[in-house]
């Protein structure tokens, strides 16, 4: 392997975690590459107002932070390429990355590949997704003060997002398709015991409706004991139907919890078996399923970066 041709460090995703770590690690004269993945820009990229990244007291657009942030990692030598990882190899040093037309070798990886949001994915859904259809209540539950709101999910997603939005909204709805919930039985009971939320159960949506308002108008529900289909008023529509992990290039390869998400030690150091594997990073919603916010990410991201600093001065290069 040609020493030239190696890289000092490849993340892979463009979200806040990734670019965090970009900015940092171009800052420190490592010209990483970043491969942008199948969401560029990650989830704050299909968001709209962001009111709690500090430094924004009139808050900024998800799309425009992540633009900037962009533009930052660029500014100091980061590369960005629209490209999605095929498959990988850790066994092998520098590791092995391929990107389908390419194999890309790097002597650090920092995975910052994120987790999607789970959608309904019904056509009116994916087109009113920030125009009253979102998967973050902490973003977007502002927005929608003195409203009707709706809450999709029966699990402790769905009860915290629709707990938090009684803060807001005149009334939530929360809608889960069985009438067995998987939320852990204070949270339910804590949503149960709430004045402000309504629990419709065996209940799936058939359509968001408003697409032509570009606004979301109610709720095409439909009772799954009786087949009736009836509208829901609501104003907006809160997705708390769980995240998928974007780490299954790594299944074997590092240790994943029950769901996907990757196992870290100290934040940011995965694991194989237990054991720290080295010159291995992973930063952001990937290896977080708790806090989930721009933050935390960013915040993650910058630790990854120093800690590939580290591992490169500890090897030499
Ligand atoms: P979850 O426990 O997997 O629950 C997902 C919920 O969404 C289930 O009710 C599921 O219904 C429903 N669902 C999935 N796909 C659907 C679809 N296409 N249409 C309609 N409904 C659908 O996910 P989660 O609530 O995100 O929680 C994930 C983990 O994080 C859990 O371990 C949870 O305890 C933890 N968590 C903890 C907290 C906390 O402690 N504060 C907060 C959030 C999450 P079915 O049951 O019918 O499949």
């Amino acid at each position: 392997m040609p020493e030239n041709t190696t890289r000092d460090t490849v993340i892979l995703g463009s979200g806040c975690s990734g670019l965090t770590a970009a900015i940092y690690a171009a800052r420190s004269n490592l010209k990483p590459l970043v491969l942008e993945g199948h969401e560029p820009g990650g989830q704050l990229s299909i968001t709209t107002l962001v009111e709690n990244f500090p430094g924004w007291p009139e808050g900024i657009q998800g799309p425009d932070l992540i633009e900037n942030m962009k533009k930052q990692a660029v500014r100091f030598g980061a590369e960005l390429r629209m490209a999605h990882l095929a498959s990988v190899d850790l066994t092998r040093h520098p590791f092995e990355l391929n990107i389908g037309h390419e194999t890309i070798h790097t002597r650090t990886l920092i995975i910052a590949s994120g987790a999607s949001a789970r959608w309904l994915n019904l056509p009116s859904e994916q087109a009113l997704i920030g125009h009253g259809v979102s998967s973050c209540a902490t973003c977007d539950g502002f927005f929608f003060s003195g409203k009707e709101i709706a809450v999709i999910g029966g699990g402790d997603s769905a009860m915290e997002e629709a707990l938090f939005l009684t803060r807001f909204a005149t009334k939530v709805t929360l809608i889960n398709r069985t009438e067995k919930f998987r939320a852990s039985k204070i949270m339910l009971e804590r949503a149960m015991a709430h004045p402000s939320i309504k629990f419709l159960s065996s209940t799936t949506v058939e359509e968001v409706l408003g697409v032509e308002e570009k606004d979301v108008k109610g709720l095409r529900l439909r009772s799954i004991a009786s087949g009736n289909e009836y509208t829901l008023p609501v104003s907006a529509m809160f997705l708390g139907i769980g995240h998928i992990p974007n780490a299954m290039a790594f299944q074997g390869m590092i240790d994943l919890d029950p769901d996907g998400y990757i196992l870290t030690q100290r934040n940011v150091f995965p694991t194989l078996n237990g054991k720290i594997i080295p010159g291995v990073f992973a930063c952001g919603d990937i290896q977080d399923r708790r806090y989930r916010q721009a933050i935390t990410a960013a915040g993650s991201g910058c630790m990854a970066a120093l800690e590939v600093e580290r591992y490169l001065e500890e090897h030499g290069h």
